[in-house]
């Protein structure tokens, strides 16, 4: 097994070397936000790109069956895979997030022919996907959403709206939440379709942001044809699909970034001549503990689904996690920075900032900290439910 596993990295590390550029030669202050539309496109075909090639490798879905695209290797050579990878530049991006989102849940929820179909593309980013979930009277509370699929033969016509589409403007296609039933309750009406976003009657409108960057999007759905082989899992049953999802999401993003903020904290450390003083040496170790621990949570979790397996513990957990310890690690770089960190366009600034501000995203998107709190106290320590009065209600009659 030694054997194995050495020539295993010594064989991923070699491609890596040869293929990809070391951290530590660019840029370690620069922040992936790209306020031009053509350089945003750019960016997400670049990271396309990236995985088209370790497709071409075998390093994609490494643990995933050859039928399907996968390079049907062992579980333990995902995560070496992983660990290696953190040492070089190129990285998936939202390609990335995305196929770990939906790759999953199709290997577990769709039929031979679909998996058959996507999931190769998916893995070689052949075919990229967003996620149309939340609508503007459904985020933390999903399952009420209003988006309609109505049965027309062999097809579905959908109509309705969603928001927050993380890179729809780019993604070829896209997972779909609608309701198909709306006389049975919340979360037993609604179907899980995979839809081309080059349909006929979708309409993506880019939402600009603060800091002029459009990193999500409203999307309009109008009389759009969607073919029922295109359901995952059951009509109807679509919830389960969406759980899926949502747990490999947080498993994700609770992941973390390639690079751990502690680094640039303690470079900003030594700027300030403050690597000595107790209170920051006392938050750095909070801060790099906590990187430690989501990152051995987020290994064995991705270790689990990589086998098909229910993970060990509750993904929601370390992406509440992740998303405290960006708290902490804002705080932190503001506090080394002093004065010079609310003004000026150095990159230590602009990177500091954009810690600051990263608490926000991370913890809305994928689901809130209070909704993962609720989740954590029902399903991990056995708290009673939140009260509710719609969960038995036939969703057409609930007050909205
Ligand atoms: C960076 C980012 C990317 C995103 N990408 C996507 C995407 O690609 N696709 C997609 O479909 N969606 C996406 N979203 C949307 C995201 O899933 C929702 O924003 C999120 O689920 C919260 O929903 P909401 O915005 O409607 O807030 P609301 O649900 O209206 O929540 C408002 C506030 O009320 C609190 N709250 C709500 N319910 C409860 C409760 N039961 N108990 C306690 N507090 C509660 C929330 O915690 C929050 O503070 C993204 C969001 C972000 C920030």
């Amino acid at each position: 097994m030694a054997d194995e596993t050495d020539e295993f990295r010594q064989r991923v590390s070699d491609w890596y070397e040869a293929n990809a550029t070391r951290r530590g030669t660019t840029d370690p202050w620069a922040v992936n936000v790209q306020t031009d539309p053509d350089e945003a496109a750019a960016h997400f075909d670049a990271c396309r790109a990236w995985q088209g090639r370790l497709h071409e490798a075998g390093l994609m879905g490494i643990a995933w069956p050859a039928e399907y695209g996968g390079a049907g290797g062992a579980s333990w050579m995902s995560r070496i895979e992983r660990e290696i990878a953190r040492d070089y530049e190129e990285w998936t991006g939202f390609v990335g997030a995305s196929t770990a989102m939906i790759g999953p849940a199709l290997l577990r929820h769709g039929n031979e022919t679909q998996k058959r179909e996507f999931l190769p593309k998916l893995l070689g980013a052949e075919l990229t996907f967003c996620q149309l979930f939340s609508e503007p009277g459904a985020g933390s509370d999903l399952a009420s959403l209003a988006t309609r699929g109505d049965r027309d033969g062999a097809e579905f016509i959908v109509n309705g709206q969603k928001v927050w589409n993380s890179a729809a403007q780019h993604a070829d296609w896209a997972f779909l939440l609608v309701r198909t039933d709306a006389d049975a309750p919340k979360h037993r009406g609604i179907t899980f379709l995979l839809v081309d976003m080059t349909s006929p009657g979708i309409e993506v409108r880019p939402l600009v942001q603060i800091n002029r960057s459009a990193h999500f999007n409203e999307v309009f759905l109008s009389d759009v044809r969607i073919p029922v082989a295109n359901v995952i899992g059951e009509i109807d049953g679509g919830w389960g699909v969406a759980r899926t999802v949502l747990a490999n999401e947080a498993a994700f993003i609770g992941g973390g970034p390639k690079t751990p903020a502690s680094e640039n904290l303690r470079t900003l450390a030594k700027q300030a001549g403050r690597s000595d003083d107790p209170t920051v040496r006392q938050e750095l170790a909070a801060v790099i503990s906590r990187e430690r621990i989501v990152g051995w949570m987020g290994e064995q979790i991705q270790q689990a689904i990589h086998r098909g397996e229910m993970p060990p513990m509750d993904p929601g957990l370390i992406k509440l996690m992740a998303a405290e310890n960006k708290v902490r690690t804002g705080n932190l770089a503001m506090t080394l920075r002093g004065p010079a960190g609310g003004s000026g366009e150095t990159s230590e600034t602009l990177w500091s900032q954009a810690e600051l501000f990263g608490r926000f995203s991370i913890s809305i998107g994928g689901g809130t900290n209070e909704v993962l709190r609720n989740n954590l106290g029902e399903r991990a320590l056995g708290l009673p439910r939140e009260p509710g009065f719609s969960k038995d209600q036939p969703w057409r009659e609930i007050p909205r």
